[in-house]
């Protein structure tokens, strides 16, 4: 039995392929910082009454040489899986901060950056991050990192209360902490209440149900209740995905004060960043 399944995989010219693909993109990103392929985009967190842009998604990008751009769907899980989301991850921190700065200084607006489970069991994390925060000079509020249910809940209870400390201990020191994808796990209210978290962060599938023909009264209702939970935790709510008037109009509606999505502005470079900021309306009046 064993063998037959063995030389299924081995002469399975698709499993090959991936196989080979798989390899490939790991021997390509294990060299994709010294090579200077990895970028950071932007996706600006709208006030959704004002307009005005409160915070930034750092959003990573990976362009191999000589090569198409690679999705983070595709690139993250094999970065998390060979360990080399570390560095990765700590090139992220780094360049987001360098980044942030200038726009914290001018426009009090914070940055986010997604993290791993992987970082986050790594014991060093909340020193690195506390050290890269100094070295760019950029104030603890002015950072979020955006962790997820699932890499909370894939480890043995021991192992989730050190991830929540580790947490907590970031917290303390005035780093925020948002919840990413919300309502796509299945104990989300369970978590909510034992996870130190700041931002609920609504996950896109709840936007893009709002305006489809077979669920959208159930899914309005599920939002509604989901948005008016979070402010009543005392938690900042953001909806992702927006990318029609429509969809905006509803959330607003129901009270949902952060959006981000196409509608406002795809992820985009920093230089694009640095012109949307300028060019504000706000500006003026925060000046
Ligand atoms: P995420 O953190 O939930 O990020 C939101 C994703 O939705 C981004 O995809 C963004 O480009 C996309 N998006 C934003 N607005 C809209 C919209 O209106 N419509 C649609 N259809 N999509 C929208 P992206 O950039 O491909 O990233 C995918 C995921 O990869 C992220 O999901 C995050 O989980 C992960 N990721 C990205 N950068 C990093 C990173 O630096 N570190 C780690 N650990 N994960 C990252
Ligand atoms: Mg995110
Ligand atoms: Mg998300
Ligand atoms: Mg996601």
């Amino acid at each position: 039995k064993n063998a037959g399944k063995n030389q299924l995989a081995t002469f399975d010219p698709e499993m090959r392929a991936a196989r080979l693909e798989h390899s490939r993109l790991t021997t390509g990103l294990r060299h994709a910082i010294a090579q200077q392929e990895l970028t950071l985009n932007y996706q600006p967190v709208v006030d959704l009454n004002s307009g005005a842009i409160t915070a930034v998604e750092a959003l990573l990008r990976w362009n191999p040489t000589g090569g198409k751009p690679v999705r983070p769907d595709v690139f993250i899980p094999i970065a998390e899986e060979t360990g080399l989301i570390i560095p990765i991850g700590l090139w992220v921190l780094e360049q987001a901060c360098a980044d942030a700065r200038r726009w914290h200084e001018q426009y009090g607006i914070s940055v986010t950056v997604n993290v791993s489970g992987r970082q986050l069991r790594d014991e060093n994390f909340s020193d690195a991050v506390l050290t890269i925060l100094r070295r760019h000079d950029l104030p603890e509020q002015a950072l979020v990192l955006e962790i997820t249910e699932s890499m909370m809940l894939a480890t043995t209870t021991a192992e989730t209360q050190r991830l929540i400390s580790v947490l907590q201990a970031l917290r303390d020191h005035g780093v925020r902490i948002a919840l990413d994808d919300f309502g796509t796990g299945y104990s989300s209210l369970a978590y909510l209440r034992t996870l130190p978290v700041d931002i609920l962060k609504i996950d896109r599938s709840f936007t893009t149900a709002l305006t489809e023909a077979d669920r959208r009264q159930q899914t309005r209702a599920f939002t509604k209740a989901i948005v008016e939970l979070s402010a009543s935790l005392d938690l900042r709510t953001v909806v992702e995905g927006v990318e029609t008037d429509d969809q905006a109009g509803m959330l607003q509606q129901m009270g949902c004060p952060l959006a981000q999505g196409y509608l406002f502005s795809p992820p985009a470079p920093a230089a694009r960043i640095d012109d949307l900021l300028q060019s504000a309306p706000w500006r003026k009046a925060a000046a």
